[in-house]
């Protein structure tokens, strides 16, 4: 112990670092507790420790519907091809592992927002849009967020759809804003509740923050049609509300990447807005869930104010993470850079988008066969990812204890979970424990 005291000095430590090794030294010495004692068991993650739950589970005939990751025919996740095409060019091309700028590598990034906003844009206004390589969509929640917090002032609302992503909620906590919801869904339908949407939307104070699922909304599967965006992009410019797109779902929504992209088009043509920021995830439509790659980016008036924009993005990346991961940006700059690739890669997204849309006719026709009488319309009407099936939590609770099918309490399903080998499994449990019992609160009531 003497000699960790002694190297401390020899390594140069200021006076109050040795002061307080020594001191933690001899509280250790004399048996008294560590403050780690006293930390508290946090709760496990809404999602990601349902999908712990089931890597553990014995059972064989077990069904994970629960986290957002697609999977092939045959249940197992997908590299794309043209990913893997990109892969080996990066190979061949010999690819050095040097440290990105501090918001990445601008071609990468041109890249991306182009895939978002469109050449047109990004030929006329892509020298305004202030862009940073984040961690994913998560990270780009996170330090947008943070810039929000930081410009608009601490405490700033921040307007979230309820439902969401079950870690929007933390994410803008932690990133200092005040979260507060605006009705989304209605459970009475299983539908949009557009109306008050659009009620509550209107009652935010001007100057708040409103985020907005670019495309298949996370977890509902339900999106406003082109003329209610049009309404909504007009309401958040009379109120002045701070615009913040979140899209993780890119080419899911239709299989189309342009389609998908319709919305955040329509609202940077609109102009008017107090601000636009985009949070972009390449995780699923790109299939490169682990290699954490996206952007945010910020739409401003000039190249100067870009430029001040940019500044304070790199003071907030930099403390956090330094510069972000490379490998996943380059798989995408070399896909989107080849045409070749491009088209391929087109191709491959429609192709899951396909297979996710062919599990919704499927899973309403297996309910159907299993003997099921509700109407079961909306897993067809919803898009993207996920049916929200109108399930309750006691219902999901008997799925996963008496049938070992994994999903989130609300009722969410992740259609990619879904293959020949387990949708009728699936279909007569979901039969089982909805038999009689109502999966809107209109049929509660009826
Ligand atoms: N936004 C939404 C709506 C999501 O559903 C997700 C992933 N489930 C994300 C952002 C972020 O995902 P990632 O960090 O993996 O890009």
């Amino acid at each position: 112990m003497r000699f960790g005291g002694l190297l401390l000095l020899l390594l140069g430590s200021r006076h109050g670092d040795v002061v307080s090794s020594l001191s933690t030294t001899t509280a250790a010495a004399a048996g008294t507790s560590s403050y780690l004692s006293q930390v508290p068991m946090g709760p496990p993650d809404a999602i990601l420790g349902i999908a712990e739950a089931f890597g553990t589970c014995e059972d064989e005939n077990k069904v994970n519907v629960c986290v957002g990751a697609y999977r092939d025919e045959n249940g197992k996740p997908w590299v794309l091809p043209s990913v893997r095409a990109a892969e080996r060019l990066m190979i061949e091309e010999d690819i050095n592992k040097e440290y990105a700028p501090i918001v990445g590598n601008p071609a990468f990034i041109r890249r991306a927002l182009e895939f978002a906003y469109g050449k047109d844009v990004m030929e006329a206004q892509g020298k305004t849009i202030a862009g940073t390589a984040t961690l994913s969509g998560t990270g780009a929640c996170r330090i947008g967020g943070a810039f929000l917090a930081k410009f608009l002032g601490e405490g700033t609302k921040i307007y979230l759809p309820d439902p969401t992503w079950g870690n929007h909620i933390a994410i803008f906590r932690e990133a200092g804003l005040d979260v507060q919801r605006y009705r989304y869904y209605s459970r009475a339908t299983n539908g949009l509740d557009y109306d008050n949407m659009m009620e509550d939307l209107k009652a935010a104070p001007e100057g708040s923050a409103v985020l907005l699922h670019a495309c298949a909304h996370n977890p509902t599967g339900c999106d406003p049609t082109q003329e209610q965006w049009g309404e909504i992009s007009q309401l958040c410019q009379d109120r002045q509300l701070h615009v913040f797109f979140d899209c993780a779902y890119q080419g899911f929504a239709s299989g189309n990447s342009e389609k998908d992209a319709w919305a955040i088009r329509k609202f940077v043509e609109d102009g008017g807005h107090a601000s636009l920021m985009l949070a972009q995830s390449f995780a699923k439509n790109f299939g490169l869930y682990g290699e954490r790659c996206g952007t945010l980016s910020i739409l401003t008036d000039n190249e100067e104010e870009k430029e001040r924009v940019m500044s304070q993005l790199k003071l907030i990346v930099r403390p956090m993470y330094s510069s972000p991961p490379i490998h996943g940006a380059h798989i995408v700059n070399t896909v989107l850079s080849s045409p070749e690739l491009s088209a391929q890669y087109v191709d491959e997204c429609a192709h899951m988008a396909q297979r996710i849309d062919a599990m919704r006719t499927a899973l309403t026709k297996a309910l159907k066969a299993a003997g099921s009488t509700h109407d079961w319309s909306h897993i067809t009407s919803q898009i993207g990812m996920f049916a929200y099936t109108g399930m309750n939590a006691d219902m999901v609770t008997q799925l996963t204890d008496d049938y070992s099918i994994f999903l989130t309490k609300d009722g969410r399903v992740s259609l990619a979970g879904l293959n020949d080998n387990n949708i009728e499994y699936v279909a007569k449990a979901i039969h089982a424990v909805t038999d009689g019992k109502p999966i809107t609160t209109e049929e509660l009531s009826a």
